[in-house]
């Protein structure tokens, strides 16, 4: 997730649980009554004791800012008995060592120290759920963007902070232990991917996490020991983690992840990914955070990471219902699909807005009781994220609960996934269309659009789009831009994002395969180097470039060129950018040919490093059937210390 927002048990124990929900007096709750208009797929043979999580870290600051939260029945009542009416057997609380400014002002998101931890513990244990505690290891927000190391322990040799890591761990826990919360996990850090409490080499990263865990086994040696980390999408990383710690034998239990479907990949990805790692270490694995926003609209006047129109995978709609479907896939695929799955945690469903009027009075309110993600107060911490774009809540709109603090009916699937609730099948919204059309092309809005049914499947139906000619007229003049059109299906509203572009006709065009792929070389000269350089300072733009040197004078000359494929008959544009020196004189241009006959030339040169310089060729005529060349002719005699330079960004787009 974002960086400043994101900040944010054993079966035995967990069976433990239930039996104490079932039996036990003060921690009973009555079981849900399971009516609801929400579609809810049975999955299949759950494992006994699956943890069906909440975070809901920032609840007390919320409370503290006034807002109220309602049961099922509609009448107030303590949040932690409606979440286990729900279903939800486990409450998860982020810990942050100092989150106060030296006035002693709150940093924000909750303001959570060990205290707030204690206070959302005894609650939690009141109602027969139990604590997964989440040590960041920092004064604030830790997750891969940023791991910064407690005020109190900067400076500090690697041996001197290990031992702080084992005493705080320690005595944060022997607090919990003490007021009778019951802690069925503890997580030695947050999304760790390859730093923690400031260190970056895991040679002193897994020291830290090895005195988490031995405070863990020496208090609380029934709780599990867990690590997280986030972005299973990135191939290989997680089972390169795992290595590590394998390597260096720290002492765990789970392997947690954390899985945003915006941003991390496939559910089919993280089943594989994460029962590699279980097959592979004998590990138990888990979703430690997951969420799905139930509408695109903001509530609080402060900024959501998720909305509308953006570039993200949307593989549900925006609806309580997309919402339920979302959760009812996440544990389905970690229940059934991954070996060892003990459970998913959902993050932050009670983080709603404060107040119902403006951003000023939210605003003041979220300074007074940090239930923002961050306040003007953390600025001294964290001056570059929290410092400067400090507010409210940016999952309003992913939370379990409106913004009255009403549960949504979504928040039943913990509880309704193990018998299932089948209700029959309507339209729940229709599925965005996301079309990419060249600012010289004609756009053409589709006219059927698919519906999206409560239980997930898809209805192509009709679609009206409020279009008229003076709005097209207007896109086709305006230039790159966006365009969010509106229909009707079925009822429902429709949104067709157009996004005018410059198409670009070349492939590889900015050499980010890694590889020449579609360009070819003539290389005349003999040149020493002449290659797809991975260096992104050297880049124009993107990572990769064509670079080439030679040593000897005279030996750099050389085409670097591209067939256009499956070009329309029409006039193009041809644009490529070179940066180079020590070429002494040289001759470089950029050329079209036309059935291998240069037709259009443009010159170019060389002067120092990273002045980059762009030909453009304007009107080259083509017509189907004849074959369009484009590419760049370098020659230079070189000064005596041998000529070099970089080419990047091939641009063929039409003129039409
Ligand atoms: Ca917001």
């Amino acid at each position: 997730m974002k960086n400043r927002v994101k900040m944010l048990l054993t079966m035995a124990l967990a069976l433990m649980f239930v039996f104490a929900l079932a039996s036990c007096g003060d921690g009973k709750v009555s079981p849900l009554d399971a009516k609801s208009d929400i579609y809810v797929k049975k999955v299949e043979n759950i494992p006994e004791g699956f943890i069906f999580g909440m975070d809901v870290s920032s609840v007390l600051a919320e409370e503290a800012s006034g807002v109220k939260y309602y049961g099922f029945d509609g009448r107030e009542q303590d949040i932690f008995k409606t979440l286990a009416q729900a279903g939800v057997t486990h409450i998860r609380v982020r810990v942050w060592n100092d989150p106060f400014d030296e006035n002693g002002n709150g940093y924000g998101g909750g303001n959570n120290d060990i205290n707030a931890a204690v206070e959302i513990g005894k609650r939690a244990t009141k109602y027969g759920l139990s604590l997964i505690v989440d040590f960041h290891y920092s004064d604030f927000w830790a997750d891969p963007g940023k791991q910064m190391v407690p005020k109190a322990w900067r400076g500090m040799s690697i041996e001197d902070k290990t031992d702080a890591v084992y005493k705080y761990t320690k005595e944060c826990l022997e607090k919990l232990k003490a007021a009778g919360v019951s802690v069925g996990m503890v997580q030695i850090g947050n999304e760790t991917n390859g730093a923690l409490c400031g260190e970056k080499t895991w040679f002193n990263i897994q020291y830290l996490m090895g005195a988490g865990s031995k405070a863990v086994r020496e208090v609380l040696p029934e709780a599990l020991v867990a690590v997280h980390f986030a972005n299973p999408e990135r191939a290989g990383a997680y089972e390169n983690y795992a290595w590590r710690l394998d390597y260096y034998e720290l002492d765990y239990d789970v392997f947690a992840s954390s899985y945003y479907p915006y941003w991390h990949g496939t559910l089919d990805n993280l089943a594989s990914v994460l029962s590699t790692v279980a097959e592979k270490y004998g590990k138990k694995v888990m979703v430690m955070e997951t969420s799905y926003a139930f509408t695109p609209d903001d509530t609080d006047f402060s900024g959501n990471t998720i909305s509308d129109g953006g570039a993200i995978v949307k593989d549900y709609p925006f609806t309580v219902q997309g919402q339920a479907n979302s959760v009812r896939n996440v544990i389905d695929t970690i229940a059934t699909k991954t070996t060892n799955g003990i459970g998913v945690v959902y993050w932050e469903g009670a983080w709603i807005t404060v107040g119902t009027s403006s951003w000023e009075e939210n605003s003041a309110i979220w300074e007074k009781y940090g239930s923002g993600w961050a306040s003007s107060y953390a600025a001294g911490y964290d001056p570059d994220d929290a410092g400067k774009y400090y507010g409210g809540s940016a999952v309003d709109n992913q939370a379990m609960f409106d913004k009255t603090g009403h549960p949504l009916d979504s928040l039943r699937v913990f509880h309704l996934v193990k018998s299932g609730n089948v209700v029959p099948l309507v339209a729940d919204a229709i599925a965005d269309v996301n079309l990419m059309v060249d600012l010289n092309g004609k756009i053409e809005l589709p006219e059927t659009v698919d519906a999206v049914m409560n239980d997930d499947s898809k209805k192509a139906v009709p679609v009206m789009w409020n279009i008229t000619d003076k709005k097209l007229d207007e896109m086709y003049s305006g230039g790159v831009k966006k365009y969010d059109i509106v229909g009707t299906a079925d009822g429902l509203e429709a949104h067709c994002y157009v996004s005018m572009i410059e198409y670009n006709f070349l492939n590889n065009y900015s050499f980010e395969d890694g590889e020449l792929g579609p360009w070819r070389t003539n290389d005349i000269g003999g040149a020493d180097e002449l290659y797809v350089e991975k260096k992104s300072t050297d880049s124009l733009t993107g990572e990769y470039h064509a670079h080439f040197w030679s040593a000897k004078s005279g030996t750099v000359e050389f085409e670097l060129e591209q067939d256009a494929l499956d070009l329309p008959s029409g006039k193009y544009k041809f644009t490529i950018s070179i940066m180079g020196g020590d070429g002494g004189d040289t001759d470089i241009y950029s050329y079209a040919k036309i059935d291998g006959k240069v037709v259009k030339t443009a010159p170019l040169k060389m002067t120092v490093y990273n002045e980059w310089h762009t030909a453009v060729i304007e009107g080259i005529e083509y017509s189907e059937g004849q074959t369009l060349t484009v590419g760049i002719y370098v020659k230079c005699a070189g000064d005596g210390n041998g000529a070099w330079g970089k080419i990047d960004d091939g641009l063929l787009n039409s003129m039409n």
